[in-house]
């Protein structure tokens, strides 16, 4: 038996139940979970404000774990031998079906609509298919990935859904050398953005957000400049304009979720700058914009961001492991939890008194 928390419905209390142990088909692996983490998304879940979920759920849908029983063989997406015992990773997207309308003709494996989210879109009556708990079970088709040497753990998941989530938006936003970003929110999405705006050679980095102690550290992350959200947003309009000789930035990470933020990213980029929304993974609301003078006007890109691929997961991974020393990801985590203590994690998050929650299931 293995002891999981479960999420039973929106605005229930987390519970520890114990669950059988699942039976390994050719292909498939068993985690010995390390860490999982509370992400947003799982206040999102807690709310009920994603459709779709399968409740009662297991939560926890970026986690690291060890192998703990293989059957069949197993490799590496480079090729290498996975072994028991091994400290792996793994997408939690599984399912995307290289068959369909978005996966061939769009090419936007991120929208097919077959996929399928470990902590997210899998309920606990599915088994255990998410990181709050002991052990994971690694359906076919689940690429792990070894953790590259001198990656640890804490790093890895310090960075977690975030990381792999700002991979994808700071590609979309093709920050160039010498450019300049604003990024508006200072979660674990938006200060990973911080990071790595900063790793791709922008020249200005300014965070906005709130509160001050995620504020602060998205100095720690590479941020030449932060403005608060207690700063009137005409004021801090002005100041990007001043600090960009007082043409607006070249690219805003909108990563906060607040429709406000939206029209405050089109007021700060410059002509022809680009906005990559990366925040509204629920629906917020709309947002009131100009269409002369925000966009048409402005000549600006808006790119939406949605989810992450392999890919994402991929670089992610490496991008931790090579730069980890130098981006505090491991500091982000500032709270963690064993199984019993799921609930308090999630208040943590949602009341922002943390940066970065994680649970620990099995003593570490
Ligand atoms: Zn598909
Ligand atoms: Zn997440």
């Amino acid at each position: 038996m293995h002891r999981a928390a479960v999420m039973p419905a929106p605005h229930a209390p987390i519970e520890v139940r114990e669950f059988t142990s699942p039976e390994l088909a050719d292909g498939e692996a068993l985690l010995e979970t390390t860490y999982s983490e509370v992400c947003g998304t799982d206040v999102h879940l807690y709310h009920g404000r994603l459709s779709g979920v399968p409740y009662p759920i297991i939560p926890g849908h970026v986690s690291v774990g060890r192998v703990a029983k293989l059957r069949g063989r197993h490799t590496s997406i480079d090729g290498e031998p996975i072994r028991e015992g091994d400290a792996v990773a793994f997408l939690d997207v599984h399912g995307t079906c290289h068959r369909c309308y978005a996966c061939l003709v769009a090419k936007q494996t991120t929208r097919c609509p077959h996929r399928r989210v470990y902590g997210v879109t899998y309920g606990a009556r599915d088994g255990l298919l998410g990181g709050w708990s002991e052990v994971i079970w690694m359906r076919q088709g689940v690429h792990m990935l070894p953790l590259p040497p001198g990656l640890t753990a804490e790093t890895y998941i310090g960075g977690g859904c975030g990381l792999v989530t700002a991979t994808h938006a700071v590609e979309r936003a093709d920050v160039r050398l010498g450019q300049s970003v604003a990024v508006l929110g200072v979660g674990p999405v938006g200060l990973s953005a911080v990071a790595l705006s900063s790793l791709s050679g922008a020249e200005q980095v300014i965070a906005v957000g709130s509160p001050a102690p995620r504020l602060a550290f998205a100095t720690r992350m590479g941020a030449t400049h932060t403005l608060g959200l207690d700063i009137p947003a005409e004021e801090r309009a002005a100041t990007v304009r001043s600090l960009t000789g007082g043409h607006g930035v070249d690219v805003v990470i909108e990563a906060s979720g607040s429709p406000e933020a939206v029209t405050q990213g089109l007021d700060l980029v410059r002509d022809g700058g680009r906005v990559v929304i990366a925040g509204h993974y629920t629906d917020n609301g709309p947002v009131a914009l100009n269409a002369h003078t925000h966009v048409n006007r402005k000549h600006v890109e808006i790119h939406g961001c949605w989810g992450a691929d392999y890919s994402h997961f991929y670089r992610a991974l490496r991008l931790a492991a090579r730069f980890g020393d130098r981006v505090p990801w491991a500091s982000m985590v500032s709270g963690r939890y064993p199984l019993e203590q799921c609930g308090a994690a999630l208040a943590a998050v949602q009341e922002q008194t943390t940066i970065k929650a994680i649970i620990a299931p099995n003593p570490v």
